[in-house]
C-alpha cells in the first residue's frame, strides 16, 4: 500500500520559523482545514499543540470535533448554520443573513469582505452586523478578513489591509478583547503582521513558499510486479509509451483513484528520484522503469503542480484521506 511519509522534525523546524516571524507560538492559528492539506490533521495535531499552538482553523463541525482534544481554540471557517452550534467552537460568520439562524451564546469571528467579495460582510454594513449580533445574542470574539492577491504585486493588498484597518477600529468601539486576524501564508511575506493581529498560516507550515522552510509530506509507492519491456513492446492503456530497447520495467501501487491527477502518457512526469511516469497512469498503479521495492513518487508537491498547470495546495489536498500517514 502506497504512504504517505510525514517528517516531524521539517514540520516542527517550519512551525518555529513560522513562530519567530509572527512573534511567538500564541499569535500562529495553524490552518489545519481538508486534513491539513491533506497531511493528516490528527498526525500533525499533537506536534502543533506540543510545541504551543493553541488555536487551528479548519473547514467543518466534523473536522473541529477530530481535534476538539487537541486545542483550545477552534475555528470553522466554512459553516452553514443550522442553530445547533457547539458552545465550544468559534464559527466565522461570512454572510449578514446568518446571524438570525446561529444558537445564541454561539462564539463567532465575524469575516470582513474587504475586496475580495468570495465571503464576509463589507465594511459599510459592520455597525448594522455588530447589531444584529447582540440582538440574536451570539459573542463576538473576533474579526478576520482574507486576501485575495497577497501571492501577487498588486495593490489590491493594501487596500483590503486598508479596510480591515477601519473595520478593526469600528468595532473596537464596541468590544473590547477582539481577536483579529488577516494575513495567511503569502501576506506574511508581504508585509509585517500588526501588532495586534493573528496569523492564519496554511501551506507554509508544510514547507512551501519563503523562509528556507523544508517539504514536510512524501509519498511512496511499492512495487506490485516487474518484468522486463522488450524493445517494441508498449505498456499500459492504450499502449502509449513504446519501449526502444528492452527495458527493465515495474508498476507501483499508486493511482488516480488515489487523489492523484491521472498522467495521460503525454510530456515527463518526473518522479522523486528522476525516473519518468511511463504510459498512462491507471486507476491503482502506474509503471516506470524499475526502481526498486519503494519509490518516492514525489517529495516535493510542484514537480506535480507545475506539470498539471495548478498549485501545490491542489495537488496536496487531493491526497486521498484512505492513504496511510506516518510519521518518519
Ligand atoms: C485556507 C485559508 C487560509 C490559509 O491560507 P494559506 O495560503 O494556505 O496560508 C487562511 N485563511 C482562510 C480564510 C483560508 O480559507
Amino acid at each position: 500500500m502506497a504512504i504517505i511519509k510525514i517528517n516531524q522534525k521539517a514540520y516542527e523546524y517550519n512551525l518555529r520559523q513560522i513562530a519567530k516571524k509572527v512573534g511567538g507560538f500564541k499569535r500562529v492559528i495553524c490552518v489545519f482545514k481538508d486534513n491539513a492539506y491533506g497531511h493528516g490533521a490528527k498526525l500533525l495535531a499533537p506536534l502543533a499543540r506540543n510545541l504551543g499552538i493553541s488555536f487551528v482553523a479548519v473547514k467543518s463541525e466534523e473536522e473541529a470535533r477530530e481535534l476538539k482534544d487537541f486545542f483550545e481554540n477552534i475555528l470553522i471557517l466554512s459553516h452553514r448554520p443550522h442553530g445547533k452550534e457547539n458552545p465550544n467552537f468559534i464559527y466565522a460568520l461570512n454572510d449578514i443573513s446568518q446571524i438570525k439562524t446561529y444558537k445564541q451564546n454561539t462564539k463567532i469571528h465575524l469575516k470582513i469582505d474587504t475586496g475580495m467579495h468570495r465571503n464576509g460582510i463589507c465594511v459599510e454594513d459592520l455597525e448594522c452586523a455588530l447589531g444584529l449580533i447582540e440582538y440574536y445574542k451570539l459573542k463576538l470574539t473576533g474579526l478576520l478578513t482574507h486576501f485575495a492577491s497577497a501571492d501577487e504585486m498588486s495593490a489590491s493588498f493594501f487596500i483590503q489591509r486598508e479596510n480591515f484597518q477601519k473595520a478593526k477600529e469600528l468595532a473596537k468601539k464596541y468590544h473590547s478583547n477582539l481577536l483579529f486576524h488577516s494575513y495567511n501564508s503569502a501576506a506574511l511575506f508581504r508585509a509585517k503582521l500588526p501588532d495586534d493581529e493573528y496569523c492564519r498560516v496554511g501551506l507554509i507550515q508544510f514547507g512551501y513558499g519563503a523562509l528556507n522552510l523544508k517539504k514536510v509530506l512524501s509519498l511512496y509507492a511499492y512495487k506490485l510486479s516487474q518484468r522486463t519491456l522488450k524493445k517494441g513492446q508498449s505498456i499500459g492503456y492504450g499502449g502509449v509509451f513504446t519501449a526502444k530497447k528492452d527495458l527493465e520495467v515495474a508498476s507501483y501501487d499508486l493511482g488516480y483513484s488515489d487523489g492523484l491527477f491521472r498522467y495521460n502518457g503525454k510530456g515527463k512526469l518526473r518522479l522523486g528520484n528522476g525516473k519518468t511516469m511511463l504510459g498512462k497512469m491507471s486507476m491503482d498503479s502506474f509503471s516506470c522503469e524499475n526502481s526498486g521495492e519503494e519509490l518516492c513518487v514525489f517529495d516535493d508537491a510542484n514537480i506535480w503542480a507545475d506539470f498539471f498547470n495548478t498549485i501545490p495546495y491542489e495537488i496536496l489536498v487531493k491526497l486521498h484521506p484512505s492513504i496511510q500517514r506516518v510519521l518518519v
